[in-house]
């Protein structure tokens, strides 16, 4: 547990009667996270509690209220998450998942919040997420609403990672390497194992091959290296994240104020 968590107020903590007047005008943070292996070090909550954790800060800074996790995510890819050679990993297929989604966003359409906040910490998750925003809004379930969506790495800087990360492998192969397993140990140090393993040949992005030899392509489910994680590149990195989703929102939020008019079309460009 970290301070974040003691001070969002949570949605789902709402009496029925309470909700309506609760959520009017507030911004409603949504994590979306993975039931995922992630080497012999982390443990497979991950994912979702990262989303979480982002979701819990950001909607404390813009006193918002915080979804319920959606916590099983899209499959497992050999080239980003290890994919499903290893025990443990829970997932939804795609289509599954894209319903899962849209049918959430169709549910909420009937509240009165202004602004929705999608965090997502699943890498596979993201196309899907992308997809079931476009058409909830092909519906009109936003109506004039503003909707900010995204992974919470896609918020680095490339300056940050420059200045932080020298060997950066690439985003698809942070996983359980060094930014994941820096960020639990700041987060949820009770749950990171001592093991860091270190994975140099790193698969290549975007590139899907079979036959596929997890041995080669990974060392025990982790894609890069985790040599140099500490609790200090967690914390660091968490705050970044945090200021960029902030000051994005932020923006979106001012947009919104300065500009009643702006449809559906604009504010979710
Ligand atoms: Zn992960
Ligand atoms: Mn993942």
């Amino acid at each position: 547990m970290n301070f974040q968590q003691r001070h969002a107020q949570q949605y789902a903590d709402l009496t029925s009667p309470e909700v309506i007047d609760a959520v009017r005008d507030r911004t409603l943070v949504w994590p979306i996270g993975s039931v995922e292996q992630h080497g012999p070090h982390l443990p497979l909550s991950v994912d979702l509690l990262l989303a979480e954790d982002f979701g819990n800060a950001i909607a404390e800074g813009v006193s918002g209220l915080v979804l319920p996790t959606l916590s099983i995510g899209a499959r497992s890819l050999p080239q980003s998450g290890g994919g499903l050679h290893f025990p443990g990993t829970l997932y939804l297929q795609g289509a599954s998942l894209l319903s899962t989604l849209t049918d959430t966003l169709s549910a909420l359409r009937h509240l009165p919040y202004r602004q929705l906040v999608i965090v997502n910490g699943h890498f596979e998750n993201e196309a899907l997420v992308f997809e079931a925003i476009d058409s909830a809004r092909d519906a009109g379930y936003f109506g004039d609403r503003s909707v900010a969506a995204f992974s919470w790495w896609s918020l680095t800087r490339d300056e940050w990672i420059a200045e932080n990360l020298p060997d950066f492998p690439g985003w698809h192969a942070e996983h359980a390497g060094l930014t994941e397993t820096s960020l639990m140990m700041h987060l949820h140090p009770d749950l990171v194992r001592a093991q860091r393993p270190i994975h140099l040949d790193t698969p290549r992005s975007g590139i899907y091959a079979h036959p596929i030899d997890p041995t080669t392509f990974t060392t025990e489910g982790v894609l890069s290296s985790t040599v140099g994680a500490s609790e200090e590149i967690g914390s660091r990195l968490f705050l970044h994240v945090l200021d960029q989703a902030l000051s994005l929102i932020r923006t979106k939020s001012n947009n919104w104020k300065s500009d009643p008019d702006a449809g559906s079309d604009s504010v979710n460009a």
